[in-house]
């Protein structure tokens, strides 16, 4: 489904706004959230459409796609990788995402410190935690998180900045409080650990069906696409999970 640019644009601002009552009701200050946009199958008109309404950050899942748009658009945004990435591919993209939201195995991270060295980067990761234990999704055990940041804290050019989750796909987003408050007090508990080169300053959840609850509870990166750019056309196998790299 497409929208007009009109609609995208009305979208960008009823979301910032769901943002920034959030904000209110917790007592946050809204420079604190970003709002990051999943464009991931969307075309190119439309990122430029948001683009050029002030949107600076767009999540994107598959490594074929952000190699396709950033030819398009280059750095005029920001790129974000928030899909399960596999190893073979980090050289793809290490050049061209400011962030990396998934690291989901100590391996991965270990692949991200050696093209990182190679393109003479720093890049700046999350750890992917699978707070509520689902068995389709990738990510750190809550309880594996604490010991795989210590190894992450010993690569060179590699900096971990946080932790990223996808919560429960459910119509009650409420039922998500819980993990997304235990997500902030995870993250809480590696800062304390003091280790090298880590700091637990971003919280990326919250989408489309939750980022108002995420940002009660701390979430510093809501990642929301379809309540900004529509519907997407494909059958999404694992509603919002990061699912296989292309
Ligand atoms: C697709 C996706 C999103 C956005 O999902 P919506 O429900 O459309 O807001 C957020 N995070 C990840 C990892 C995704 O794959």
């Amino acid at each position: 489904m497409e929208l007009s640019d009109e609609q995208l644009k009305q979208n960008l601002q009823q979301v910032q706004e769901r943002i920034r009552a959030a904000c209110q009701r917790a007592g946050r200050d809204p420079a604190d959230v970003h709002l990051l946009a999943v464009s991931k199958t969307k075309p190119v008109h439309d990122i430029e459409v948001l683009r050029d309404a002030g949107q600076t950050m767009f999540g994107e899942n598959y490594v074929q796609e952000i190699r396709t748009k950033y030819e398009a658009l280059g750095d005029s945004v920001e790129w974000h990788m928030i899909g399960h990435l596999q190893r073979n591919k980090v050289k793809y993209i290490i050049d061209k995402v400011k962030l990396i939201h998934a690291v989901d195995t100590v391996h991965l991270a270990e692949q991200i410190e050696k093209e990182a060295a190679k393109a003479g980067v720093i890049m700046p990761v999350l750890m992917e935690v699978n707070y509520a234990r689902e068995e389709t999704k990738w990510g750190f055990l809550p309880e594996e998180a604490p010991e795989a940041a210590r190894a992450i804290s010993a690569l060179p050019h590699v900096r971990l900045q946080g932790l990223m989750t996808s919560a429960p796909f459910t119509e009650d987003p409420e039922s998500n409080r819980g993990y997304f408050a235990g997500m902030r007090q995870l993250a809480a508990s590696i800062q304390d650990l003091q280790l090298p080169n880590v700091t637990m300053n971003t919280l990326s959840m919250g989408m489309t069906r939750d980022f108002e609850v995420a940002v009660e509870e701390g979430a510093t990166i809501v990642r929301v696409g379809t309540a900004v750019f529509g519907e997407r056309d494909y059958p999404n196998p694992d509603k919002g999970n990061g699912n296989a790299g292309i």
